[in-house]
């Protein structure tokens, strides 16, 4: 049957397949092929096959280039005037008092916990749903990462099992506002009240996502972002660590820079290092870039929330998907990552890797997104490291012990067998996208007994 002679009635035959209630414009299935036709890892033709997602990063010479190209010509590359101004910017935009850039996410992390002198012995309470720089940054300051279990719901931390893990060597919790969707906050601000521990905030997913009206990253003692090209203010590279202590901002600038006095980090400028610093200065083409992203950022995020809450209503009704919840104290997220869960009992018995497969075959790209951190060798690397022998009781640098007391369930289910992910950047076109999407799984599902029997 071609789109031409696709009638009325057999879309209301075929959309009822979709369940009852979905609100899914007609067009979808007019416009080419309907969801009951063969999918296309059965032979049939992609339904989205030809489809251009929205590009990223976006770069517009029209309004993008102009101070580029100044600070380029100017010669001026080093940290000066433009890195200052966008930091003030960064700040102004999150209601944070400062901000120091930083040349990545991971360093902004790392110069966040260093200068709360979170260090050797410490603990730190990490999420183990996450990216490996949340934890690495915890063990290059020779901290020991503890993992929390994350709620399958909301992709985030458990707080109610954060408590169970804290010890007298506890220092910090690291919630990590993964995918750009927020933490419960209130949750974890009470319990680091409680034990008077320091919060660092790993908002590298989560620009302008919002907890009750804040700006996550603002909400802790201080917040990491990255600007690494992925991320939904790309610059290349790129990190911030914003903070209201304009004293620790003042240790983390002199430490990004070579531990030269810097404001409160007391000495004069001529005098030497005050603190063993490092050198991970932003530059002016870096900062140059930023603020052009900057401008679109705000627009870009509501469109990512309209269009995520489109897609989720749509999603709630496919059997076997599962789409994330945010907490009730959530204003806004962020959407780094549209995140699913795929039930393959609705599926029948379809295994994630061929669903995914199936979804790429249609033209819609996805992925199953993290895979396990904490029983990896990088850890152990840490643990037989001279370093880390030297700080803490044999005990506990058993690996086998670790990775047992660090097992975190629900994590393993979301990693293993659930998660899927959609990039932010399919969330930037028009909502009738959505409804593309949403098709794409329909028709997966529709068949899915089928392509379980010849896929697995
Ligand atoms: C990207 C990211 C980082 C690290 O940022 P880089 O700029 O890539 O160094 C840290 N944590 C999370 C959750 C991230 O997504």
């Amino acid at each position: 049957m071609t789109a031409k002679n696709y009638s009325r009635r057999d879309f209301i035959a075929k959309s009822s397949l979709l369940g009852a209630g979905i609100a899914v414009a007609p067009h979808v299935f007019s416009s080419t092929l309907a969801i009951g036709s063969k999918p296309a890892i059965l032979g049939g033709r992609g339904i989205w096959a030809d489809k251009q997602w929205p590009k990223w990063p976006r770069w517009v010479p029209e309004t993008d280039e102009k101070k580029l190209l100044e600070v380029v010509r100017s010669g001026i590359w080093s940290r000066a005037s433009v890195t200052a101004e966008f930091e003030s910017e960064w700040a102004r935009t999150l209601g944070a008092k400062r901000c120091l850039s930083v040349v990545n996410g991971t360093n902004a992390l790392i110069t966040a916990l260093s200068q709360f002198h979170i260090g050797a012995g410490d603990e730190v309470i990490v999420p183990p749903y996450t990216f490996i720089a949340s934890v690495t940054s915890v063990l290059l300051n020779g901290a020991m990462p503890v993992f929390v279990d994350i709620d399958p719901e909301t992709f985030q931390i458990d707080p109610t099992k954060i408590e169970a893990k804290i010890t007298s060597r506890t220092k910090a919790i690291m919630p990590v506002h993964i995918l750009g969707l927020p933490v419960d906050m209130d949750r974890i601000m009470a319990i680091a009240k409680k034990y008077n521990l320091f919060v660092i905030e790993d908002a590298c997913q989560a620009h302008l996502a919002e907890y009750n009206h804040k700006k996550v990253g603002t909400i802790g003692h201080a917040g990491c972002f990255s600007f690494q090209n992925s991320k939904n203010l790309p610059i290349g590279e790129g990190g911030a660590v914003v903070s209201n202590d304009d004293q620790f901002i003042d240790r983390c600038f002199s430490y990004h820079n070579l531990g030269i006095p810097y404001g409160t980090a007391v000495g004069t400028v001529s005098s030497g290092s005050v603190i063993m610093g490092t050198k991970v200065r932003f530059t002016e083409y870096q900062a140059a870039i930023g603020l052009a992203m900057l401008k679109r950022l705000d627009a870009e995020t509501t469109t990512r929330n309209e269009n995520a809450a489109y897609l989720s209503s749509l999603l709630q009704q496919i059997p076997g998907i599962v789409p994330y919840k945010l907490y009730d104290k959530v204003t806004r997220a962020a959407f780094h990552l549209y995140p699913f869960r795929f039930m393959k009992e609705a599926f029948g018995g379809l295994t994630r890797t061929s669903f995914i497969k199936a979804m790429r075959a249609e033209g819609v790209p996805c992925s199953s997104g993290y895979t396990l951190l904490t029983d990896k060798p990088y850890l152990n690397d840490a643990f037989q490291s001279a370093a880390f022998k030297a700080i803490y009781p044999p005990e506990m640098l058993d690996f086998d012990a670790y990775v047992a007391a660090n097992r975190c369930p629900k994590n393993e289910q979301l990693c293993n067998e659930e998660a899927v992910w959609l990039t932010q950047n399919m969330l930037l076109g028009p909502r009738t996208d959505m409804d593309e999407i949403a098709g794409a799984i329909s028709r997966i599902h529709k068949n899915a007994a089928s392509i379980a029997k010849l896929h697995g």
